[in-house]
Parts: C-alpha cells; sequence; structure tokens
C-alpha cells in the first residue's frame, strides 16, 4: 500500500534517508516487532510504522541528537512527523539539511551481544574458528546490561553458536527480568526438547535459524560437521509447542523461520533427496 493520505502529517525525507543510509532500512520480516510498537505513518496513514532514530542537522549547523524518525513498513518511506518538528520550535529558515542515522549514542537501545566464539559446526568461511575460543562470563554480561540501562532489546549471535554457552538462559532470563527484549541466532544444531522449553519459558522474542541453504549438497559443502536433517527435525521439534506469548502459530512459525532466510517455502523440499548423515 502506497497511498497519499489527503493531507500528509509529517515531512517526507525518504530521498534524504536513502541517500544516505540505503542500506539501513527496517526489516519487519527479519525482526517484527509487536503490534504495540507500532505508530501511524503520517504519509500513508497506515498503522504499520517504527519509529527509529537518527542524528538530524538542520540549517547550518544545528544539530538534534537521536531525533525522531518514522519508517513505514506500508509504503516503505521515512519521515518525521509534524507533531514532533513543532516540538523542535525550528525557525524558519532550518530546514532539514542533513540525517546520520544513530550509528552511535550515549544511550543504546540493541545490543548485538556474543556469549561464545565456540561452535559445533566447522563452516568453511567462519572467522569464529579463527579466534580464541571462549564463552562470555556471566557476571560479565551483567555488567553490559548494568552499563546501558537504556537498552530494549538484544541479540544473543556471534561467531559461535549461541546455545553452547552453558549459562545462555541464565543470561536470556537475566535480560527479560529487566525488560529488555531478547532475540537470538543459531544454527540451528541444538534444538532437544529440553533446550526447547527453556527456550519457551525465556520468552526468547525471535530465534533466527542460519542454513546457509536448504540443498543438502550446498549445506554440507559449507557447514563442515553440519547435518541438514537434524536442522530440520530441530526446526520442525521448535514449531510445535506452541507457546501462549507466541503470536505465530506452529505452522506459521515453521514456515516464517525457514522462509526468512532461504526465500521458499519448507513444504516444497523434498527430504527423499536428503542424505542422512
Ligand atoms: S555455524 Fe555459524 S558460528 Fe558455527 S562455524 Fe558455522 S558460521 Fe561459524
Amino acid at each position: 500500500m502506497t497511498d497519499i493520505v489527503s493531507t500528509p502529517t509529517a515531512l517526507d525525507i525518504t530521498a534524504m534517508w536513502c541517500r544516505h543510509h540505503a542500506h539501513l532500512v527496517p526489516n519487519a520480516v527479519h525482526l517484527p516487532l509487536p503490534a504495540s510498537q507500532h505508530v501511524s505513518c503520517g504519509l500513508c496513514g497506515s498503522k504499520q510504522a517504527l519509529q527509529v532514530r537518527g542524528h538530524l542537522r538542520f540549517g547550518a549547523d544545528r544539530w538534534v541528537n537521536d531525533g525522531l524518525v518514522t519508517h513505514c513498513g506500508a509504503c516503505g518511506r521515512f519521515s518525521l512527523p509534524e507533531t514532533y518538528l513543532q516540538t523542535l520550535n525550528l525557525l524558519p529558515h532550518e530546514t532539514l539539511t542533513a540525517l546520520d542515522a544513530r550509528l552511535w549514542s550515549s544511550a543504546p537501545t540493541f545490543l548485538n551481544i556474543e556469549p561464545t566464539t565456540r561452535c559445533n559446526f566447522n563452516c568453511w568461511y567462519c572467522v569464529g574458528r579463527h579466534m580464541k575460543q571462549a564463552d562470555i562470563r556471566v557476571e560479565d554480561f551483567a555488567a553490559v546490561l548494568g552499563n546501558f540501562p537504556s537498552l530494549q532489546a538484544i541479540a544473543l549471535v556471534g561467531e559461535g553458536e549461541p546455545l553452547l554457552h552453558k549459562g545462555f538462559f541464565d543470561m536470556a532470563n537475566m535480560a527479560r527480568e529487566r525488560g529488555i527484549r531478547v532475540t537470538m541466532i543459531s544454527n540451528g544444531s541444538a534444538f532437544s526438547q529440553s533446550v526447547i522449553q527453556k527456550l519457551c519459558e525465556a520468552q526468547i522474542a525471535y530465534v533466527s535459524i542460519s542454513i546457509d541453504s536448504i540443498d543438502p549438497a550446498t549445506f554440507a559443502s559449507s557447514r563442515l560437521d553440519g547435518d541438514l536433517n537434524r536442522i530440520w527435525d530441530g526446526i520442525e521439534a521448535l514449531a510445535v509447542p506452541r507457546c501462549a506469548w507466541l503470536p505465530l502459530s506452529p505452522h506459521r512459525l515453521k514456515r516464517h523461520l525457514v522462509h526468512a532466510h532461504t526465500g521458499r517455502n519448507p513444504r516444497h523440499r523434498d527430504r527423499s533427496k536428503a542424505t542422512r548423515g
């Protein structure tokens, strides 16, 4: 939907955003946010917009740090709400002249945290295989959360398999108890029933599974030591439990997980062609 509302209530800054940060576009497929965090788009009227932050320069040298930028998932445009612009008390000559997506901040709301560099796979391209193999200490993780009280979300990711960290759920629960939304990326190899149960109990908001390819030969050529059939089993097992907090049905969850990372519908895969390791 790309309608233009009869009277836009926001300044369209899409061209400027794309000129400076074409690669930085919120992706609702990979990181869906709850509807409660959506706002109205002042350009098309959709209720699928999100607020992101950017440093804004008005006129020659007036910078507004952490400015409120709206990105609409329906029309795809970036804008500044008029109501927000009014709060800045801009002078007539102070038009928007520059935009710096918030790549730095003294009060970050999102962090990627790497629980471990260890992994049970040995992908040929993985930088983590050439790093010191170590886990973050749970007390250091707690210190990170303490140092950034502004955090709203974290992603447990990195050059290792997060679920190999024995304190993974201690860390996830610690973050959630502080009101921080927890997401993670896994290689999908460790989804035993007990791990799945703990993932549900920890209310991990988003589990992203990186599998490189759904073609067994391609998978085997990059995910050395990996077993694609085991990954499929894990995904299917993860899709079964329907937790009360989960907005997706098990069936939709499975499709969502796989489609998001491969662009292909798992219903179309032919497991008879897969080679069991
Ligand atoms: S699964 Fe990920 S972390 Fe593990 S070796 Fe492969 S690329 Fe590295």
